[in-house]
């Protein structure tokens, strides 16, 4: 096995394995690109019950993920480091962290529920926390498997055309392109002409013309962070009749 490995822990590790068997990510792993395992927490549990969760000391609703169960399950997985756990506070996942992991041999992830995992797990445990974003799920799992897919497509080999991975949103700094396809007219909507002309060179112009100012338009702070659009790509707006519209709200 030479791919990405990568390892998620869960109480609910069937909300995994369905999804890491599917489409993309199930080509990749019968292709051994990559190495996903879903690990079971109640299957490193002491008690008959099977239990991975008690209340927090000091009070307060809710439970909490134990600690023993979370240990016991890393310590026999041996899994890839690092060893992320998800949390809304976390690290904030996004596109150049898909890079980073995407290049690296490996990653695990560990799922939290309810209202949380005992805080060890973070302090001994973990090698840092990512979060998908400023909102709360009821688990990690949503979240694993938003990060799962945003870095296995990015594997060297996974995409057929590893072109339609560098065009696209982010990786150019820059949001994608208008797409179309048939019907060139749908319900009175037409495909633009340029799209139909066969001239590659004003295509390539054109989309990377609309790039721009669907980017200044939705996302101006990924303009700014480039350092704003050159003399080039404002002809390049002008030959096309866009303009350097105004952002949205
Ligand atoms: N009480 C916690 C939230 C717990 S949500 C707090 O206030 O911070 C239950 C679990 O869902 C978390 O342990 C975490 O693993 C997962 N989770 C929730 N929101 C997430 C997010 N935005 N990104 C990644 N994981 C998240």
């Amino acid at each position: 096995m030479t791919g990405v490995r990568i390892d998620v822990f869960s109480i609910f590790p069937e909300m995994l394995t369905g999804f890491f068997g599917q489409s993309l990510l199930g080509r990749a792993q019968r292709g051994d690109l990559v190495d996903l395992r879903a690990h079971d927490l109640r299957e490193h549990t002491s008690d008959v019950h099977r239990s991975v969760d008690d209340s927090p000391f000091g009070g307060g609703a809710g439970m909490v993920l134990s600690p023993e169960p979370i240990f016991r399950s890393v310590e026999s997985a041996q899994p890839p480091r690092p060893l992320y756990l998800l949390g809304p506070g976390g690290r904030r996942f996004d596109q150049s962290v898909a890079e980073e992991l995407a290049a690296s041999p490996g990653f695990s992830m560990i799922c939290g529920r309810y209202e949380g995992v005992d805080q060890r797990v973070r302090d001994h445990l973990c090698d840092g926390e990512l979060s998908i974003g400023a909102f709360v799920l009821n688990g990690g799992e949503a979240a694993a498997l938003a990060i799962v897919e945003a870095v296995v497509r990015l594997v060297p080999g996974v995409m057929g055309n590893i072109e339609s991975a560098a065009d696209e949103s982010f990786t150019s700094g820059l949001l994608e392109y208008p797409q179309y396809t048939r019907p060139a007219v749908f319900r009175d909507w037409a495909v633009p002409d340029v799209l139909r002309s066969g001239d590659h060179g004003r295509i390539a112009r054109w989309r990377r013309a609309q790039a721009i100012a669907r980017t200044l338009r939705d996302r101006p702070d990924l303009i700014a962070h480039r350092g704003g659009v050159s003399d080039a790509e404002r002809a390049l707006l002008d030959e096309f009749g866009l303009v350097a519209a105004e952002p949205h709200d």
